[in-house]
């Protein structure tokens, strides 16, 4: 006789602030309302008016992992996360529907002064301080710009302003956080947005159940 795992709701991998805000209006229009706020409740685990679905509430750039490993049934994350992610896991996730939520942009910036057409031009060998490693990497290879890459995990405008970096690839979105530290963009490396993803094996084990919430998102995005 066979024994049946209990069903587990479907589980949905969203950071905290702006994805987890701009996600909001998606899931009212698939008709699911959420009953806590993160920022406000510690739960990492937040239930939903659909009995079937879940949140749970985790690093952004953990997002992909959670769903890669099935921990997740699908999540949602930014570009910028998941190029570096794809990096290490080709291939691992479906990433069926670009929402158009959390929209910045990938760039380059130095200190107020640095003259990075000079430094580019000369051939110099730049140091770039970021958390995008292999955006970065691929941005100054195209260029033909010898770079050292110095990995950081957060707070890259400091970089430029203690003598670790000549310039930080970073996502900017107004711009506030280079102009109080005195940074100006030079470069703008891509567009970036959220989108979302799904694990492969839910996608075909769990169909039925995702399909109507692909269905919303995708329609409340365009
Ligand atoms: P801003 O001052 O509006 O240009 O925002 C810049 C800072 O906010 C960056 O250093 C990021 O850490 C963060 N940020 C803004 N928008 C996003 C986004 N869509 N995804 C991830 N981080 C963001």
């Amino acid at each position: 006789m066979s024994t049946q795992a209990p069903a587990r709701p479907l589980t949905m991998a969203l950071s905290k602030g702006r994805i987890f805000e701009e996600t909001l209006p998606l899931l009212a229009a698939a008709g699911v309302q959420v009953s806590e706020d993160p920022e406000k409740s510690r739960k990492l685990i937040i239930e939903t008016s659909n009995p079937n679905l879940r949140l749970i509430i985790v690093r952004a750039s953990d997002v992909p992992t959670y769903v890669e490993y099935g921990a997740a049934d699908l999540g949602i994350a930014g570009k910028d996360v998941l190029i570096e992610h794809a990096a290490s896991h080709p291939g691992g996730l479906y990433q069926p529907i670009d929402l158009n939520i959390a929209r910045c942009r990938l760039a380059v910036a130095v200190r107020n002064g640095f003259d990075y057409p000079a430094a580019v031009r000369q051939g110099a060998r730049l140091r770039v301080a970021t958390k995008y490693v292999t955006a970065a990497r691929e941005h100054f290879a195209a260029k033909g710009v010898y770079v050292d890459l110095i990995k950081l995990y957060g707070s890259m405008e400091l970089a430029p302003l203690v003598g670790l970096a000549d310039a930080i690839v970073d996502v900017v979105s107004t711009g506030n956080t280079l102009r109080a530290n005195d940074l100006v963009a030079v470069e703008d490396i891509m567009p970036i947005s959220s989108r979302l993803i799904v694990n492969r094996a839910a996608l075909k084990t769990r169909q039925a159940e995702l399909q109507p919430l692909l269905d919303a998102f995708e329609s409340a995005s365009r």
